[in-house]
């Protein structure tokens, strides 16, 4: 086990200790993954080690390279994976909230850079319809839970869906950013102009709704996007 997997596990751990009573979850957190550095500057792709003694820190991912994201960072908790697909699942679609507190403190870690000099915290929002099927807004939940965490506002309703999208499940990454673009919309750009905020999304897969999301924020005026995210989808590397 390399230096920064102990590192992380150690970072688990604490998490436990501090955040969650000791309960069945204990178990269900050690099979977790968490994300920290080092890893691509952008998007926070997680890199094994340190690349030939060059500090990974400023290095960017091959796809963040070949396209700069319009978000400045993007960090997330957890890798999405078999230990966590239910976990998230459950709070997503089944509204279970118990572990509302560890997720954030897990974001609060995740993200504390970009925490540390934001302004407003934003959700990505759902559309009305979707809304009123799943009767709550998963990252809208995440946000506030991680603002009060961090004591930085949380604005909800200034990031609004402009339509409606189809599901973004089964779609390539190309289809997923033409699904979205041009799908949210800034409600009141005076209360974002020259800020800073940090977009918060429940599951990041190929990044299309950050990007989406922190373009139509940035041409409405915000000095800088971020975006925090419980978890995210870590593709293996193509073979070189
Ligand atoms: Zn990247």
């Amino acid at each position: 086990m390399g230096v920064w997997q102990s590192q992380l596990r150690e970072m688990g751990r604490w998490a436990i200790d501090t955040v969650l009573p000791p309960t069945d979850d204990t178990a269900l957190f050690a099979e977790l993954t968490f994300l920290d550095d080092p890893c691509c500057a952008s998007c926070g792709y997680p890199f094994d080690h340190q690349i030939m003694g060059i500090s990974a820190f400023d290095l960017a991912c091959a796809a963040c390279l070949a396209r700069r994201p319009a978000y400045a960072t993007a960090r997330s908790a957890l890798q999405y994976d078999v230990a966590s697909r239910s976990m998230v699942l459950a709070f997503k679609h089944g509204g279970h909230t118990d572990r509302l507190q560890a997720f954030a403190a897990q974001m609060h870690r995740a993200g504390r850079v970009a925490l540390s000099h934001a302004d407003v915290i934003v959700p990505v929002p759902l559309h009305r319809f979707r809304l009123m099927q799943r009767r709550f807004n998963q990252s809208a939940l995440l946000a506030r839970a991680l603002s009060q965490r961090c004591e930085v506002p949380m604005e909800a309703h200034i990031l609004l869906r402009a339509r409606r999208t189809p599901s973004q499940g089964g779609l390539s990454a190309a289809g997923r950013r033409r699904n979205v673009q041009g799908a949210f919309t800034v409600a009141d750009p005076q209360k974002i102009k020259g800020r800073r905020l940090v977009l918060v999304d429940d599951v990041m897969t190929t990044g299309a709704t950050l990007e989406s999301c922190a373009r139509t924020l940035k041409r409405a005026g915000a000095a800088r996007v971020d975006a925090v995210c419980l978890a995210r989808v870590v593709k293996p590397l193509p073979a070189p």
